[in-house]
């Protein structure tokens, strides 16, 4: 509304005292009708960030390049958040027909947003957009696509998954239904390491928690849709879907997993203009939480040097950058390095906003590089808790013989409790 108010402040701006410029005042109002027509249809999508879009194209600094992931591999300007801007300008003006090679382009990006960190801009948003609008148009990568249709059809990006394949995982250990709380552990911890899922259960037993767990019945959250230009796909499919959780009867959704965490936080119960009141947690603030509120300490001795992978669906996304520092020296023995670049400058590991589905040659270049910063440090370790990170740092590792391990951090917090951390805890209720 505020915007339709300064649009008409302008209109009449003009009309008033440009006298003598009619012509310029008649192609301001068409081009307010001309907006107000996409505004009320909704028909140009790209049209929301003309602003963003020009501001960088009339400045075009550069900052955004400086550890751009795709960028730093194939020093190429059109995989640079300045390149796609200008791409971005060039088919709001007409002047860039969409093909096959440009989607091709755009999906040489993590959508890692670091440029976004650096440049203030909606950067990361508008790469989105122009995901959508290539693939309204009929141009998509083919092994998004691949992926989507299986999102749809089997509820997980992974292709049709037997009965039992998702939460076999879980056989054998005990979960508690009536809780409140939602055990969601996403679809690519139980594929890749199952063992990650079976450590926070035991962590959990540690501090008498039990959680609900769908099992074979949690469908994939359908990030990936959200990412790769399939909007109106993910919109419908979450429409679905989030009915299905609201009737679980739940209050809070706690996951391990960076991805299923932001979508389910940023969109399907977004705090902010969600009126459905689930609360969703990430593992790593819950266990940040309980070490606040001196319900646990550990006490077992883990010496090692360690560095942190802030994950950028965890980190830059969603702002979660000290809880795990903190886990991380509450653990006796642990020393903690930081890279040259972390936090908001973090590296990418080079997997996410489906490159690694759809580019992986380059995924792991990139993760070689981000390894190469932590083998700096000197660190015996690198931690992080993301699955996507962890598939692709794992395959650094092996492609370099690098000598560094790697852990996800349930496997630290699971050492250093055997034994005795167990103090009284309560219903999970008091620690969500
Ligand atoms: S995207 Fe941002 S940082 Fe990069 S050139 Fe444009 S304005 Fe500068
Ligand atoms: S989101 Fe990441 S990969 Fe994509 S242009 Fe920005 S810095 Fe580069």
């Amino acid at each position: 509304m505020d915007v339709w108010k300064r649009k008409t402040r302008r209109i009449f701006k003009i009309c008033v005292i440009s006298k003598g410029k009619i012509k310029l005042k008649f192609f301001s109002i068409l081009n307010c009708i001309r907006k107000i027509h996409i505004w009320v249809l909704g028909t140009m999508t790209l049209e929301k960030y003309r602003d963003d879009i020009y501001t960088c194209n009339r400045s075009r600094c550069g900052f955004c390049r400086e550890l751009c992931p795709v960028y730093s591999q194939l020093k190429y300007e059109a995989y640079s958040s300045r390149g796609k801007m200008q791409i971005a300008r060039g088919l709001l003006e007409g002047i860039i027909e969409p093909d096959d090679a440009l989607m091709e382009c755009l999906s040489l990006c993590t959508l890692c947003g670091y440029c976004k960190a650096r440049c203030a801009l909606q950067n990361v948003e508008i790469f989105k957009e122009l995901r959508e609008s290539l693939v309204k148009k009929g141009f998509e990568n083919k092994y998004h696509k691949k992926a989507i249709k299986s999102i749809q059809e089997n509820k997980s990006p992974f292709g049709p998954q037997k009965e039992g394949q998702k939460s076999s995982w879980a056989q054998g250990l005990e979960f508690d239904q009536n809780s409140n709380v939602l055990f969601f552990v996403g679809c690519s911890y139980p594929r890749s390491f199952p063992q990650v899922l079976k450590n926070i259960h035991e962590f959990l037993a540690k501090v008498d928690i039990k959680l609900a767990y769908l099992g074979d019945e949690e469908d994939c959250c359908g990030l990936m849709m959200d990412l790769t230009g399939y909007r109106d796909e993910f919109e419908l499919y979450k429409k679905n879907y989030k009915e299905r959780l609201l009737q679980l009867g739940i209050d809070t959704i706690m996951t391990p997993c960076p991805g299923c965490y932001k979508i389910l936080k940023s969109s399907y119960f977004n705090p902010e203009d969600d009126s459905t009141k689930i609360k969703v947690v990430h593992f790593i603030e819950f266990v940040a939480n309980l070490i606040a509120k001196k319900k646990i300490s550990f006490k077992k001795k883990i010496d090692m040097t360690i560095t942190w992978h802030d994950p950028c669906d965890l980190g830059r996304h969603m702002g979660i950058f000290e809880e795990p520092r903190t886990i991380l020296k509450s653990i006796p023995g642990i020393k903690l390095v930081e890279m040259k670049n972390n936090r908001y400058q973090a590296r990418c590991c080079g997997s996410g906003g489906g490159m690694l589905t759809s580019n992986a040659d380059i995924s792991i270049d990139v993760a070689i590089q981000r390894l190469e910063e932590a083998e700096e440090t000197g660190a015996e370790a690198l931690v992080t808790m993301c699955p996507t990170c962890e598939s692709i740092f794992e395959k650094a590792i092996r492609y370099t013989d690098s000598a560094m391990k790697l852990y996800d951090l349930s496997e630290l917090l699971l050492n250093t409790c055997n034994g005795d951390t167990r103090k009284n805890t309560g219903s999970a209720k008091d620690f969500f």
